[in-house]
């Protein structure tokens, strides 16, 4: 582990092959797993490699200028990014960088152009940043941080370089998260136990509800790719709900993303939602609906 400014290490293994890649460092790259901050720091520490004489020493002017975010060939879209200006459309400050894109970094490496979470990007701007890649842009490279890889645009994946970060272990400093997702397995099972937790007042805030979301995310990412030889009892519960069952979760858990991204929906009513979207009886093809409008709690 390599410690970075704000805390969070950067796997070895990941920090290898960055320095490899770095030879001819591909136009997309796409960084799934780990944790929201843990692929932010992966981020950074892509562009001090390719930025870094050194491929991120950490400790020169550059690699130091690039942890502080205030690298001139590091432009960083997050939610900051957008909310600096409510007054300009998000489409538009993603076409303000369009003839940036066009010209060659101030500095000997490469522009580095991180978006953050960006399975959450409004589809215009996925669309945008999808035709940005189709066009060569010398100097410049992009990173597209994302829980897992089907969250994003099938063609941005496929027009990117995949590194994908350790899945966050189960068990691991989100012990309430787990046992939450516990009790939601339970609840499919045997419709007991669910609506005692999410009806106790204040019992489920959205930082909880984001971290049950994320540990959803990290146990569907090993049950899709281990199925039953899955490590944690978790994931090998999710393995049975087979594939299509899979795949449903995947799109329930990203509406569940959406609507706790709306500050005026309650948490619980999520995590409600997001329990009994999947309860057996409930599991015919009907497509996702929107957690916008939950059932109405007793
Ligand atoms: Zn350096």
């Amino acid at each position: 582990m390599n410690a970075t400014g704000d805390g969070v290490g950067v796997d070895g293994q990941v920090l290898a092959r960055m320095r490899t890649l770095s030879a001819r460092p591909p136009q997309s790259l796409v960084l799934e797993g780990g944790t929201a901050p843990e692929r932010v720091a992966a981020a950074l520490a892509w562009a001090r490699t390719v930025n870094c004489g050194q491929k991120g020493c950490g400790t020169c002017g550059v690699c130091r200028q690039i942890e502080e975010h205030v690298f001139r060939d590091l432009i960083v879209v997050d939610k900051a990014f957008f909310e600096e200006d409510p007054k300009t459309p998000n489409t538009d400050k993603i076409r303000a960088l369009l003839p940036v894109w066009g010209q060659p970094p101030h500095g000997e490496g490469s522009r580095v152009t991180i978006f953050v979470e960006a399975q959450d990007l409004h589809p215009a701007i996925a669309n945008l940043l999808l035709k940005t890649l189709e066009e060569p842009r010398p100097g410049n490279v992009f990173v597209l941080l994302a829980p897992q890889r089907e969250r994003l645009l099938q063609t941005l994946v496929s027009r990117s370089f995949v590194l994908t970060l350790p899945w966050p272990q189960a068990g691991q400093a989100e012990p309430d998260a787990q046992d939450w997702v516990r009790a939601m397995l339970h609840f499919w099972d045997t419709g007991q136990g669910w609506f005692e937790r999410t009806g106790n007042k204040g019992a489920a805030d959205r930082p909880l509800a984001l971290r049950i979301l994320a540990l959803c995310q990290a146990e569907l990412a090993q049950a899709l790719m281990l199925g039953a030889s899955a490590p944690t009892a978790i994931a090998k519960r999710l393995a049975k709900l087979g594939p299509a069952g899979l795949r449903r979760f995947d799109l329930v858990l990203a509406a569940a993303q959406d609507a706790l991204n709306q500050p005026t929906v309650m948490p619980a009513l999520v995590l409600d939602w997001m329990a009994t979207s999947m309860m057996p009886g409930v599991i015919p093809a009907a497509p996702v609906p929107r957690p916008k409008a939950p059932a109405h709690r007793a």
